[in-house]
């Protein structure tokens, strides 16, 4: 799951003018990057300003050494906020300084799993939700939002998150929206849906970088990383975490630059750099025991065993396994069972992952060969180690290391069995018998970045007119038919030129590598005249069958990524579409 921005909490935004001297979002920024120093500040000014500050700019204060309380881990700064909000909000019958010490409240027992901190919430936006304020509305919504985004209650915090978003829109504050996006796409990523979150923190990370909060821009950056990793896009994502880690060093954030690396380390191995990979994560925990950080490195030690399996190196990993079920037994001994389902469960979410790169490695073989003798001598104290995991926990750290090996060979025995079926399985089109989408994203992806010197490449979208009539008339079995020779001739007439892929119901994608514009063109031309002419198979279907065509040349310049090449491709479909389809648009004549 993504790291939560724990950090974001905001300012009030009604009180804009108690900053003094420093703007709402300077602020803002400062609460999370630097929360000591604004503890510090706060303190100074209300010991200076004391009874002569208005109530709202104390209030404002107060709201400001809270966040930063919370993003420090400063129990007595944020008791003291607190308690003066209340007092605040009991003396002067101050609503919102009660709802602002209520949503502080509501932030600490969330995070800690302590008291009922979804209840305070709820409590708290109460009191300002009939206000009228369409500023404090905006921002109770935000508060509720972020708490069960933070509880990872993530379906009720998804519409609370977009609710907050429409609320920070009407009143033109961007940092709100930004802030709510990111909530949005930890919400989302936490239901399993990578795409839309990988979107929403796209459009966080954006508005951020447009607000000039770089800190916050890159703290988005991590979440997204995680996503571009989920969709099998490991350069994005390794882009993304070595901003992150330059960024975490050069401010000393310790603990996050140890995720970070943890995230370059993984994207490494996804580009097929498993030695790389896992030197970078053994330097990452060399970094974490220097630093004295305990807390990740049962976390850390679980990363640095999985790349040391996929770099081949089985004794390493059975050893870096033993040493994070010891430290998790330490703490817990009552719950070695529970580790020992999570590993297992782990394990088989990872082996289905893993199963599609797993041809590329080199040193599989020989290893599993060298388990399998390992394991069969160890297969015979099974039974014995069931007994001992049950009855008593005693030793359970030692059963629980056999369990995990014995696992590790039979999932691995599995997987090489299964790796190559599931692979094909895993980028073909079961109608057709060509690539499906996911291939067409490899492809695309592995196209980027270009050589300079090669004519550009051509990305068609190809979409068949009038589909859904087809299946209506002829029956859906004929609609596949159809599918098929469509599919069939775009192959023959594209020939080595590139290649074919169904990305959709009756969508198809032409990925040319080095085709250049004109004859881009050309071929997409040919391809819609040649389905127009398509004799159809069936004498109950139609007659013919046409299709429409949006071409883009990669510019890295315009596009930037794959997304912003195929937004254009899909933009020219579109143009095509709606001008009488049947026919094929260049993106340039539409941009
Ligand atoms: P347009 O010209 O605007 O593209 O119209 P359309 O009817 O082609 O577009 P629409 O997206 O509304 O319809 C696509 C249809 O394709 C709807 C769906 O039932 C059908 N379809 C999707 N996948 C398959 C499939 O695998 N087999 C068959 N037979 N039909 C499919
Ligand atoms: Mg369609
Ligand atoms: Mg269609």
């Amino acid at each position: 799951m993504s790291r939560h921005l724990a950090a974001m909490v905001l300012l009030l935004p009604l009180a804009a003018h108690a900053g003094g001297v420093m703007s709402i979002n300077a602020l803002r920024a400062r609460a999370v990057t630097d929360p000591h120093g604004v503890i510090a500040d706060v303190r100074q000014r209300l010991d200076h300003g004391g009874p002569n500050l208005a109530q709202a700019d104390e209030r404002a204060l107060l709201w400001g050494m809270g966040t930063a309380a919370i993003n420090a881990d400063d129990e007595a700064a944020l008791t003291e906020s607190t308690l003066r909000l209340d007092s605040l909000g009991h003396a002067g019958g101050d609503a919102v300084a009660l709802a602002a010490s209520g949503f502080l409240r509501a932030r600490h027992d969330v995070a800690n799993g302590i008291g009922d901190g979804l209840g305070e919430a709820l409590r708290a936006a109460a009191r300002v939700q009939g206000s009228g304020d369409a500023q404090l509305v905006a921002w109770a919504r935000f508060q509720l939002c972020d708490a069960y985004a933070l509880a990872e209650s993530a379906a009720k915090a998804l519409p609370l998150c977009r609710r907050a978003e429409d609320s920070y829109r009407a009143v033109g504050d961007a940092w709100g929206i930004a802030d709510a996006e990111n909530d949005e796409g930890i919400a989302l990523a936490t239901l399993g849906r990578t795409r839309e979150a990988a979107a929403a923190y796209q459009r966080s990370r954006r508005r951020f970088a447009g607000l000039g909060a770089t800190e916050l821009a890159v703290m988005v950056g991590d979440n997204l990383s995680k996503m571009y990793l989920k969709l099998g896009r490991p350069r994005e994502a390794l882009a993304l975490s070595r901003t992150s880690l330059a960024h975490e060093l050069a401010a000393g954030r310790i603990s996050d630059s140890l995720d970070s690396s943890t995230d370059i380390a993984r994207a490494e191995a996804a580009l097929g750099h498993p030695h790389q990979a896992y030197a970078m994560m053994q330097a990452t925990v060399a970094r974490a025991r220097a630093a004295g950080i305990d807390g990740q490195l049962v976390d850390l030690l679980r990363s640095e065993s999985e790349l040391a399996e996929r770099a081949g190196r089985m004794h390493d990993a059975v050893a870096q396994l033993r040493e994070a079920l010891k430290r998790t037994a330490a703490t817990s001994t009552p719950a070695l069972r529970a580790i020992e389902a999570e590993l297992e469960a782990r394990y088989a979410v990872r082996e289905k992952e893993l199963r599609i790169h797993d041809l590329e490695r080199e040193n599989r073989i020989k290893d599993l060969a060298l388990k399998a003798a390992r394991a069969e001598a160890r297969q015979r104290e099974e039974a014995r180690r069931r007994d001992v995991l049950v009855g008593r926990v005693t030793g359970g750290a030692l059963a629980g290391l056999l369990l995990v090996a014995v696992l590790l060979f039979l999932l691995l025995r599995a997987q090489r069995r299964h790796a190559a079926e599931l692979r094909l399985q895993a980028l073909r089109d079961p109608l057709t018998g060509i690539d499906n989408r996911r291939a067409f994203l490899q492809h695309a992806d592995a196209l980027l970045p270009l050589r300079g010197d090669a004519p550009a490449p051509v990305l068609m979208l190809i979409d068949v007119d009038h589909f859904k009539r087809i299946n209506d008339s002829a029956g859906h079995p004929q609609g596949d038919r159809v599918l098929v020779q469509v599919s069939t001739f775009l192959c023959e007439a594209v020939g080595t030129h590139g290649r074919v892929s169904r990305i959709g119901g009756e969508e198809f994608a032409v990925l040319c590598p080095t085709l250049g514009a004109e004859a881009g063109m050309r071929l997409a031309e040919t391809l819609r005249a040649g389905v127009a002419g398509l004799p159809l198979s069936s004498k109950v279907g139609p007659e013919r069958v046409t299709v429409s065509i949006g071409v883009a040349v990669f510019d890295a310049l315009r596009h930037l990524d794959l997304d912003g090449w195929m937004r254009a491709a899909d933009a020219a479909l579109y143009a095509a579409k709606s001008s009488g389809r049947d026919q094929a648009v260049a993106a340039a004549r539409i941009d």
